[in-house]
């Protein structure tokens, strides 16, 4: 299905309104890297406010349309799974860039195997990768 007839069917499915506001976030979401609410607000500027930008973040999250890609204690926002293949992240500690790592089949069968071996009908899963980017790695060092 299109992106943007997934997003009106989750809406309307959820007695929501399709409003500017929430279309306009929902598009800068869309095929890009996981974003920081910051740079979300920022491409919104003139658009919608920061407040509604909180808003429209919190009612997707709620409804399963963003999830949150945690970095330490800070995180970005993505589309989930219903938008995008299903993949997981590399994180950098450093400078916080989030890489996409995409989906390895022998990796996902294993995670299944490991799910029912817990006898549990495994619905979503979550698998991070945190460390530092090349760049960040080779400041440490040069500093140390
Ligand atoms: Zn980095
Ligand atoms: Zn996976």
């Amino acid at each position: 299905m299109h992106d943007e007839a997934l997003l009106r069917k989750i809406l309307i499915a959820n007695h929501q309104k399709i409003t500017k506001a929430r279309l306009t976030v929902f598009n800068l979401l869309r095929s890009k890297e996981p974003q920081a609410i910051a740079s979300i607000i920022a491409g919104c500027k003139g658009e919608v406010d920061r407040v509604s930008v909180y808003r429209v973040l919190d009612l997707y999250e709620k409804l399963g349309i963003v999830k949150r890609v945690n970095i330490g204690w800070k995180y970005k926002i993505e589309l989930s799974d219903a938008f995008l293949d299903h993949h997981h992240h590399a994180s950098c500690l450093g400078c916080g860039k989030v890489m996409s790592v995409m989906e390895n089949g022998e990796l996902e069968a294993l995670i299944e195997k490991l799910s029912a071996k817990s006898g549990l009908t495994m619905t979503s899963h979550v698998l991070e990768l945190y460390g530092y980017c090349y760049a960040c790695d080779t400041n440490t060092k040069n500093r140390t």
